[in-house]
């Protein structure tokens, strides 16, 4: 039926922090506000297809063409956040999303690094000083010259200026994993917490919440296990991310063939692609800020932020005119 030219593609919109002023503790937290992800919610559901998640797997087990401007809406990372602002508000306009939750969170109840890292920014007012402050602790307690990092890594990149994106970096990846690890705890019991279990209790949602939020109609998807990124980690430290993967949606009753994965930071290689895909899951989220067209690589679906998106309805929405007319407008790679 349709055309083999058809020029439908699959606009899906990556959400993180959601909640409304009220219950902002960190300000500097980078938050969506609420009263934004509803008026982005009227802006998608006037000019997009919003497909549930069951919706969108039926499609591709079909091979379905997708509807016109189809949308997809993921939510990372498993932050009561979606539980208690997001849920909700996709239940009472009867609209469904993708939920990405790492194990150590969502089962083990860790403060995963990733958040401890977020929450010293966000509670740190200097971008300048916590990076002179990772320096002189890395010379201090680590012996290691900071110097080479500055040149290898002091940068900003599409969300942040060069001293946060440095510290990220650096936290995230650059160092060595065991200094990452006690370097980003010293500095979030410095900055925010000395209870991080606690904090990551009140930070995370629970199985039994996942489980509600599935029998609504909500989706829940493979985002490894301690969060690492992917493409960077050994090939053991892989295998353990996407187990963990596994054992996690196993915990709340979903297998990997009725789910699909989000690879954290959107790190992911070939041998990453090879992993999930043996593991059964049936497609991957990536970040790169695209759209995705049926025929592309089913493991590699790009995806927006919801900050490249309007947050009001309105026509004035580029993104929009690709989905409905494609190349032509194109200007990024895909
Ligand atoms: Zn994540």
């Amino acid at each position: 039926m349709t055309p083999v030219s058809s020029p439908a593609a699959l606009t899906t919109v990556m959400y993180h922090y959601v909640r409304p002023v009220a219950a902002r503790a960190f300000p500097r937290l980078p938050a969506l506000e609420l009263a934004d992800f509803l008026g982005q919610l009227d802006h998608l559901q006037a000019h997009y297809t919003l497909m549930t998640p069951q919706a969108f797997l039926q499609t591709l087990e079909a091979g379905d063409p997708l509807p016109p401007r189809a949308c997809l809406l993921t939510f990372d990372d498993g932050y009561a956040d979606h539980y208690r602002h997001v849920f909700p508000h996709l239940v009472d306009r009867g609209l469904a999303g993708f939920f990405f939750a790492p194990k150590s969170s969502l089962i083990d109840r860790h403060l995963l690094e990733v958040n401890q890292i977020q929450f010293t920014l966000a509670s740190h007012p200097q971008p300048k000083a916590l990076a002179d402050e990772v320096d002189t602790l890395l010379r201090s307690d680590w012996a290691i010259d900071p110097a080479p990092l500055r040149a290898a890594h002091f940068a900003p990149n599409r969300f942040d200026g060069p001293e946060i994106a440095y510290v990220k970096r650096l936290l995230q990846h650059a160092l060595p994993a065991h200094v990452r690890s006690q370097l980003a705890a010293q500095l979030f019991a410095r900055h925010v917490s000395n209870d991080p279990l606690a904090f990551a209790e009140d930070l995370y949602l629970t199985p039994a919440q996942a489980r509600e939020m599935l029998g609504a109609g909500m989706g829940f998807g493979g985002h490894g296990d301690r969060h690492l990124w992917h493409g960077l980690a050994s090939p053991t430290d892989l295998a353990a991310e996407v187990a963990g993967s596994i054992a996690a949606l196993a915990a709340i009753g979903v297998s990997p063939q009725d789910s699909c994965y989000c690879y954290p930071f959107g790190s992911q290689t070939e041998a990453v692609r090879q992993s999930v895909a043996a593991a059964g899951f049936r497609a991957a989220f990536t970040v790169v800020p695209e759209l995705w067209r049926p025929g592309s690589d089913l493991l590699q679906i790009a995806r927006l932020d919801t900050n490249d998106l309007p947050h009001r309805p309105t026509a004035q929405d580029p993104w929009l005119m690709r989905a409905m007319y494609g190349r032509a407008l194109s200007g990024a790679g895909g």
